[in-house]
Formats: structure tokens, sequence, C-alpha cells
């Protein structure tokens, strides 16, 4: 009965989607024969595409109008036209005539860049759809945050009936990537004009919304430098070495961190307009990469539904774009999916779908003969009709391929508009529901942690992330997962996995969990869970909400298996942010943590600050909070101590390296301190403890201009943090003897290019580099300037550094600007060992203290999780020269007795050999007598390196992440400090500044400039 009286339905049903396919598949993509085209444009086009094949039937010519301009009235040429590079301001200006000649139109601004230039949105469609525009977002909102429906699948089904998509393109985030502006110019003008019923059907189904440049600072400049080429035809050009305000290709791996403006901006309008695709363009490998199926591990958060549309939509793309006859469009590919930095992951990670084109480009817009290499050209599974090896490339036949591919794209998905709501629903409905299905129920960020306004910072991150952060209005107690065996201050942090090297591999070595185990593990197990209160005021971030993957996925762990078939890795292994931050973050599975009284916090959420007690002097724990930093630069006048060994005042207990402020006005102190959520306790007179002065160092920045892309994200702190730098390039130490003079610090952040390089330069052949302001070059050179890029820091450069350091200065060294120091003698004792198995790829290693009394270990604990990447491998020695490293056991040679026993030759008194010599692997061996006997060579003791960190034991050394051969670097030191001369050099293995994430060791940093004069504080030395 029920199965009769439902066929009717069923039958209808059946005859509109066949009906409906049957009206798709008859739309072509062919132009609209009964509306003109544009002659002059399509015969231009055609003629700047370098082979028929490397166009489609929907941009082989332009449909003409009577009204709307092209954008040849901006460019002066055809979009893709050899020589033409637009500015953002000329993209710009021939959006916003589209918008004045077309209802099909609206232009929207969405922000500005660190340097004030304006980043706009671009919304195409019907005039039906778009004077539909806010009560769509309505509805959309509701899809979004299927809690304002009760999840209640038919009033989706309603809603999603009723809407309409939003497709979010973004160009030219990559600023030598150059295609994407002229080609969205264009497909603008298509989407609006073309009478096609193949582009009726897309905008009268979706609003396509384009930002066509995202990174705008260094698209201007890499104009600039394109300009300066077209006017030095026959001369090598500078490359772009400034690409945004910070960084260059790592502004693509902000959307952990959300540091950078453009991440913000593109953020806020992919959330604000409730969007369902990121769609984020870029150039590299020929001819177009649909990369975003890519390869394994996918990333572990995101999903199932999504990692199903990557592959319709990808696979749809190859197969049409195969099908107009177009050669090298594929998919897969190398690109692993596992890190969520990426700005596409917006949309991924926020229930939407991410999407990203790789096309081929000459990094300008010059018609180029490219000649690919094998592994281009040649025939893969995934790329039956590969590129050619040989052909000629032009800007166009970019601009061809980026918007016929989009188009189809399009197409598709107009077709599917109501499939995709529907899943965008799922999506948002199945993060609502992650509590009781995957887990966790949420992360409860205790209070009383040591570091509030790290933790404040890190919840801001997620605030800015789009997740809802609530906070304990009373204790509550929750079952956690249990550690058994560790005692209640181990209990609260959470432990790292031991790391599966090949050297410790045994599968019955027990293994710490960090993580809490997943619900369905901790059910029904006995001991697995234990009872934890937190207090009042401890901050939850609860998963039943709409984004709670983007949550989960930043303060998660990650492991990456080191025998994961994937070898080739593409980025970062690990991310986990309360690691990275240095804060407590307690991953709950009970579903208890959903109920608790706790509010949502309104604003943003900030670290309590102000001062409490009365006196004229002023103390603040040294937690290792960031704010500290900015707190010591914005109190200049006053007068700062730091506590050389810790002390209890006002109730309280406080860390080595705590403040203890005098002369300074308490009305500035509390406006500063409630500002940066510092907590200050007045009292009447100062602690008696050793201390000394805290100044605020002169520091220098030095860059080069071989790359600046890693000492961006230093610089980046530096500015977020407020602290004061002058900033100077290689080629200013080498003209200036008198370093010391000026400052007194040098930081001098990784470059990634090896110590022979910082020194060599550029080479000298050819003709100068110039990288400054001028007419023809406007936004070059407001960063840094000089006439030639191409000198390095040079023999005169290291002579100034050295003598820098000999007269008291301190020399901040990272990862491969190390070598310069110990290549060059600047750091005796030290050397660096070439490692032969270590896999350390952008992860998280645990690392521990070996001098707390450094002043640049203040206001850590006894551990400390940070990023590595590969980082040197130090060995220490108190010898100049020497190698150091582990003496090496000698094994007993053959003889008599058992393997223990000592060899005895025959035929004499015994003589007993002298016990040998035993050091940490992270210590120097002890000079021995025999090495004292007119060795010039041994270091005095205050002149050796004082280790304050070192990588830990190598089971206890993996975080997060792929680690493998930990081993090599297990146990040796992490960050060094040097003595020189009157100054130092400190040097550091592991990254402590790494885009925006690793919040947790910026202070380490901070610590070696607040100390500069004093590193020798706390410092014990070997008796000889
Ligand atoms: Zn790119």
């Amino acid at each position: 009965m029920i199965r009769h009286f439902g066929l009717r339905p069923v039958l209808c049903l059946l005859v509109i989607i066949v009906s409906s396919i049957v009206t798709v598949a008859q739309i072509k993509p062919a132009r609209n024969p009964n509306q003109p085209i544009d002659e002059e444009y399509t015969r231009k086009l055609r003629e700047y595409t370098t082979e028929p094949f490397f166009n489609s039937p929907l941009t082989d010519y332009l449909p003409a109008s009577p009204n709307v301009p092209t954008p040849s009235v901006v460019l002066g040429d055809i979009a893709g036209a050899p020589g033409k590079l637009p500015y953002a301001e000329e993209v710009y200006r021939y959006m916003r005539l589209l918008e004045k000649a077309t209802p099909r139109v609206k232009v929207y601004s969405i922000g500005t860049t660190e340097e004030g230039r304006e980043m706009i949105a671009v919304a195409v469609a019907s005039e039906k759809l778009l004077a539909r525009l806010d009560e769509n977002r309505a509805q959309l909102t509701k899809l979004a945050d299927p809690r304002t429906i009760n999840l209640n699948d038919d009033e989706a089904d309603k809603l999603v009936a009723a809407s309409f998509p939003i497709y979010y393109i973004t160009g030219t985030i990559h600023s030598t990537e150059t295609g994407a502006p002229t080609a969205l110019m264009e497909l603008a003008y298509r989407l609006a004009v073309d009478d096609s019923a193949y582009i009726r059907n897309i905008r009268d189904n979706m609003v396509v919304l384009i930002t066509p440049v995202v990174e705008v600072d260094g698209r201007n400049r890499m104009v600039d430098v394109y300009n300066w080429h077209l006017a030095h035809p026959n001369e090598n050009w500078p490359s772009l070495v400034y690409w945004g305000h910070y960084v260059a290709h790592d502004n693509n791996r902000d959307a952990i961190g959300l540091s950078l403006k453009l991440t913000h901006n593109i953020m806020n309008t992919f959330l604000g307009w409730k969007a369902q695709v990121l769609h984020d363009l870029h150039e590299s490998v020929p001819y177009l990469y649909d990369n975003t199926i890519g390869d394994g591990p996918y990333n572990a958060w995101v999903d199932p539904i999504l990692t199903d549309e990557w592959q319709m939509i990808g696979w749809n793309n190859v197969s049409e774009m195969t099908k107009f006859g177009m050669p090298g469009v594929f998919a897969h590919g190398n690109f692993d999916t596992w890190s969520p930095g990426y700005l596409m992951f917006i949309a991924a990670t926020h229930n939407g779908i991410s999407r990203l084109y790789e096309t081929f480009g000459n990094a300008g817009a010059d018609t180029v003969e490219r000649t690919l290499s094998p592994a281009d050209y040649q025939r893969t599974w995934y790329k039956q009709n590969p590129p050619l090896p040989r052909a000629k490339w032009s800007q166009r036949n970019n601009n061809n391929y980026e918007q016929s591919a989009l188009l189809t794209t399009l197409f598709y998905f107009s077709n599917n508009n109501k499939l995709f709501l529907k899943n965008f629903y799922l999506k948002s409905k199945r993060s609502i529901e992650k509590p009781k299905n995957e887990g966790p129920a949420a992360y409860v960020f205790p209070a009383r942690d040591p570091r509030l306004g790290n933790q404040a910072e890190l919840l801001r991150t997620l605030q800015a992330q789009g997740c809802e952060i609530h906070r304990a209005t009373a204790p509550f107690t929750v079952a956690i997962k249990s550690k058994k065996g560790a005692d209640r201050k181990d209990a609260a942090k959470p432990q790292p996995a031991t790391s599966p090297t090949p050297a410790t591999k045994s599968s019955d070595q027990p293994r710490t969990v960090g993580p809490e185990a997943p619900a369905a593990e901790s059910k029904g197990s006995e001991k697995k869970t234990e009872e934890r209160e937190f207090p009042a005021g401890s901050y939850i971030v609860r998963m039943n909400q709409p984004y709670s993957r983007i949550a989960d996925a930043l303060l998660d762990y990650q492991y990456w298996s080191p025998s994961d078939p994937q070898q080739d890795i593409y980025d970062d292994t690990a991310w986990t942010m309360g690691e990275l931050g240095n804060v407590e973050v307690v991953r709950v599975t009970d579903l208890k943590a959903l109920s608790t009284p706790a509010d949502l916090v309104q604003g943003e959420v900030k670290s309590p600050g102000g001062i409490t007690g009365s006196g004229t002097v002023y103390l603040i724990n040294h937690a290792a909070d960031n704010n500290l930093m900015t707190l010591r630069y914005q109190l200049r006048d006053a007068a700062v101590d730091a506590a050389e060994e810790p002390f209890a005042a006002a109730g309280h207990n406080f860390n080595r390296g705590s403040f203890i402020i005098r002369k300074v006005e308490a009305d500035a102190l509390k406006r500063i301190a409630s500002e940066l959520g510092i907590q200050v306790y007045a009292v009447e007179s100062a602690p008696s403890v050793k201390s000394h002065p805290v100044r605020t160092a002169r520091i220098a920045f030095m860059h080069t201009w071989l790359s600046t892309q890693d000492e961006g994200w230093w610089r980046l702190a530096f500015d977020k943090q407020q602290v004061p730098y002058t900033y100077i390039s290689t080629q200013d130490v080498a003209k200036d003897a008198a370093l010391r003079e000026k400052f007194d610090v040098i930081v001098f952040a990784p470059v990634g290019r090896g110590a022979n390089a910082i020194v060599s330069g550029l080479p000298m052949y050819g003709n100068p580099l110039p990288w400054k302001t001028t007419t023809l070059t406007p936004n070059l050179g407001r960063i840094d300037s000089t006439d030639d890029m191409r000198p390095g820091l040079g023999w005169t450069g290291l002579m100034n550094l050295q003598k820098f350091v000999q007269g008291g200065g301190v020399f901040i060294t990272v990862d491969d600007t190390t070598e310069v120091a110990v290549a060059n003698g600047f750091s005796p004792g030290v050397s660096i060992q070439r490692a032969q198995r270590l896999k350390a790829i952008g992860d998280i290693l645990r690392m521990k203290t070996v001098d707390a009394a450094s002043p640049i270990a203040y206001g850590y604990g006894d551990s400390l999780a940070m990023y590595c990447m590969n980082g040197p491998i130090f060995n220490l020695s108190n010898m100049v020269g020497g190698r150091g490293g582990r003496q090496r056991a000698g094994q007993r040679t053959t003889g008599r007795g058992t393997p223990d026993d000592p060899d005895i030759p025959q035929g004499r008194p015994l003589s007993e050999a002298p016990e040998p010599p035993h050091n940490e692997v992270w210590e120097a061996a002890p000079i021995s007598d025999e090495q004292r006997r007119n060795n010039g060579g041994i270091i005095p003791p205050d002149q050796r390196p004082r280790v304050v960190l070192r990588y830990a034991d190598n089971k206890d050394l993996f975080v997060s992440g792929l680690l493998d051969g930990g081993d090599e670097i297990a146990q040796h030191p992490a960050v060094i400090d040097a003595p020189y001369g009157m100054g130092h050099v400190v040097l550091f293995s592991t990254n402590p500044m790494w885009r925006g994430q690793t919040k947790g060791s910026y202070f380490l940093v901070f610590n070696a400039i607040l100390n500069f004069d004093n590193l020798n504080a706390g410092r014990k030395l070997d008796a000889k």
C-alpha cells in the first residue's frame, strides 16, 4: 500500500530529474549566434593565443555589448595581451565601470592591506538574483547555522529550494603569478554580458563573487618589476624580493594563524557571504592543474562530504576541458591535502568547498617559447593528455585556460546548485553534531593557566576563525583521559606520543598519548578516564557549533606516519596550537562539557590586567606572556629590573625574570597593563632578590636581498608586539664599521639560502638590479631600498658583525643563519653535524630546559614544544674547532675475560685505566689532561657556549606531525648562548617565530633582547 501510493510522487520526481538533465545536456558550450561578437577584441584574442587548441569554445570570442565596456577600456588592449599587467587600482577601476554599466555586477570594498591598499569583492549574477542578495543571505545564514532551524532537514530543504549559492573566486595571492587579474576582469564581463545558454545558466543560478587581487601590495610591486623589465628589455630584472608586506608565498599558509590582513579580509568575506566555495587561482605547473583533489594524506578533520565534492567537481573539470581538446589539464598530482594553512582551506574548514587551480604562467606578460621538463610533459595515470614538451606560451593562453576551467566548473556548479547547497547544510549540521559522533565534545582552556595573555591570544585567533567561545561561570567537573602513572602536575599537561623512529621502534613500548581518545575508544574501557575539575573562568570551545571543524583541526594533535606512502611532503606536518602557544588545552570527550554553566563570550577574549595592592614598586610575574615585551617598550622611561631568582611577594610567587618596576607613573602603568592584559602587583618596597636592569635594547633587524620570506614572519611578530627596530640589510652591515654604537642587538632571522649565499650575495654577472622608488617603479623600495640587490654581506660585513659582537652586541641567529656564526668563528665551541636520517618536516618537538637560570629561559618551565624544520644539529666542544658530540664509549678489544672485563696484559703488574670522562649529548666533553698540554685552543670557561634548551630525549621528543630518525637530533642543544668577546651569539636550531603560530616560543627571542647586557646572569662556570 505504502509503496503503491508512494510510487506516483517518485515517478513525478524522476520525470522532473530526467527532463532537467535533458535540458542541461542540451546546453552546449557555445556562443549564442544571435549575439554579435566584439570583432576587434575577438581578433586580438585569437592573435595572442599561440595555438588554436590553447583555447575553448567558451573563450575564443568575446560577445559585444552596446553599453558594457570590455577590459580594453582600462587596459588599452585585451585581457592577457602581451606586455600588459594592470595595477590593482586599474583592475578595480574596470570592475567599477562594469558596476556602473550593468545591474549584473556589484563591487564591495572588503578591507585594506598592511600598506593601506584596498581589497574588493565583485558579485556577478543576473539582476534578479542580485536584487535578492539580502534575502538570500538571510536564508544561507540559516543553512550555515542549522541550530537556527533546530537541525530540521525539511526546513533546510525549503531553504535550499529558495536559495542560490555563492561561488567565491580569489586571484593573485601569489604576486609572481600574474595572469588572474586580467582573466577575472574578462570573466566578470562574460558572466554579465554573454547571452549564450551556457553563461545564462550560470548567472541565473548562482552568484559568482570575485576578488581579482588578493595580495594587492605585492601585485603592484610585481607590475613595477615587470614594467622595469619592459623598459630594460636586454637586462636581467630584479626578482620580487618583497611579495607582500611581510611574507612571500607563505601568505598562502596563513589560514591557521590569521596574521595577515588579506587572510582576515578573505575570511570575513567568505563567512559574511555564507559562501559555499573558495576557489583560489595560482600559477606554476603546465597547463591547468585542478589540484584540490590532490594526493594523500587528506586533512583528517574535514567532512568526507567535502572530499567527495573535491572529486566530483575536479573530475568534471578535467573531463570537460579534455573534451575541448585542451592539453595538459589534470587533477590529483603531488599536492597532499594535509595542512589547513592554505587560503582555500578557509572554505574546507568552514563547511564550504576549497578549490585551487595551478595554471601555467611566464611570471609576467611576455610571450615565451617554453621547454618543459619530462616530469611535466610525461603521461601519468592522472594526466592522460599531458602538456606539450615544447610550446610558445602567452599570458592570453593562461587567461583562456583560467576562464575556460572556471566557466566549466561554474556551469557544473550551477546545474547542481541545490545539491551543493544541501551539502553545505549537511556539513554545517554534521559540524554541530560532532560531539555525539566522532567527538570531541569540547576543548577546555583552564583558568589559572600561567600564561593568560597567550591563552587569550589563541582564543582570539579561534574567534577570528568564526568560533564561539564560552566561559565557565562556575567550577565544573568532566571526565578526561586518565594519565596513568603520571603525577597530577604532569596529568595537567598533554604529553606527546613517543616517536616511532626506526631506532626505537618497538610495538610493546608504552606510549603516552597526547590527545584524548575519541569517545568510542574510551567507552567501555576501564580506568581510561578520570574526573577533572576546571575552575570558574575557564574557557570552553564547544564542538556543537557550525565551525567546530576548524577548532578541532587547530587544537588537536597531528600524526603523520613515517611509513606513509606519501614521502613527497608538501608543507608543515603539524600546527597544534596549544603546544605552539605554550598554553594548556584539554581535549574533552565527555558530553557534560556541553551543558556546564557557561556564558558565550561577547567581544574579544581578553586577559585580565591592571594593578592590585598599593606602593610605588610594581611587580609583574614573568611567564613568557608576549605582551610583557610590549609593556617594556611602552614604559621606555621606567626603571625595570629582572629578578635573577624566583621570589615571593604580595602573596604570590614570582618566576625568575619577573619585572620589578620603579620610577613609573602609576596611571600610565595602569592604563598599559589594562590594555595589554597584564596583572601588576604594587608593593611598598622591592623584594630582596638579586636582579639586573632590563633596558630597552636598540634592535637592528637584518635582512638579505636574497629572500625575505622567512624573516617576514619574524618582522610580523615584532610589529604585532610593537617592538621597535631598525630595518637594515646585509649591505648596510657591510658598509658600517660602527654597528655597536647604534645597536645592542642584531636579529638575523632565517634566510633559507645557506651561509655562503648570505656572504656572497647574488652573482655579480650582468647588470645591477635596483630595488627603489622611481617614477617607473613607484611601489618598490618602500620597505627597504638598494641600487643593486646583488652584493651580499661580504667579508667586510662579517668583520663588522664580528666587531659588533666582540664589542658587547648580541647577534641572534636561527636555522641557516646560525651557519654564518658557526662557519665564521663567531661561536667557538659550537659545530653543526650533518643530518643523515633526520626527517622533522615542519613538526613540533619537545625541548627541555637545561639552564633555567639563563635569562633566555625566563618565564618558561622545564619543557617547551617548538616548531622544527630539520633544524641544524648542534654539538659543543670546549676547544676551538672541536667537533663535539658524545664521547663514544670504547668497545673493548679481543682479550681475556667477559665482555665487561678489562683486558689484562700478562707478565706485569696490573695497571688500571682511568674512568673515561662522561658528558651528556648536549654538553661539551670535559677537557682531558692530555688535551690541556700547551693547548691554546681551550676555550676559557667564561667563553664557553651555554646551552639553554636542548631537544628532549628520543622517547619524549615527538609532539605532533612527522618525525623520523629523531634519535639523531634528540638531546642535542636547541638554543645556545655563545659568548664571544664582550658580546653573545644566540643560536636557535628550532624556529621560534614561524607563521604567527609559534607564539609560545617568541619570548625566547624577547628574553635575549631584554637581557642583552646581562645574558651571563645565573651562569655557572666550569672549574677549569
Ligand atoms: Zn601560487
